[in-house]
């Protein structure tokens, strides 16, 4: 079975995942999205695929856009040494 079956947020609005409020009710929305992450099974298989995929927008695996983006640069920059330090 694909982990896309098992996750907690098929029983929510898909709205959730996508917040677009402003600021205020923006961080209020992210972190209910979030709540849901952390109490889904597949959390880990879907934040892999959300940074294997580049997926840009919503809420993935428990994180943000901002955060996966954050992660991937520090993944790169991690390899960019180690590939540096065998060079
Ligand atoms: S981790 Fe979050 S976005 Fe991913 S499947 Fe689970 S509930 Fe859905």
């Amino acid at each position: 079975m694909d982990w896309r079956e098992s996750g907690a947020c098929l029983q929510e609005d898909p709205d959730l995942f996508f917040p677009t409020g402003a600021t205020a009710s923006l961080s209020r929305e992210i972190e209910i999205a979030k709540s849901v992450c952390r109490r889904c099974s597949v959390q880990q298989a879907c934040l892999e695929w959300a940074l294997g995929a580049g997926q840009l927008s919503g809420i993935w695996g428990g994180t943000t856009e901002d955060e996966r983006r954050a992660w991937s640069r520090r993944r790169q920059e991690s390899v960019g040494v180690r590939e540096r330090r065998t060079a």
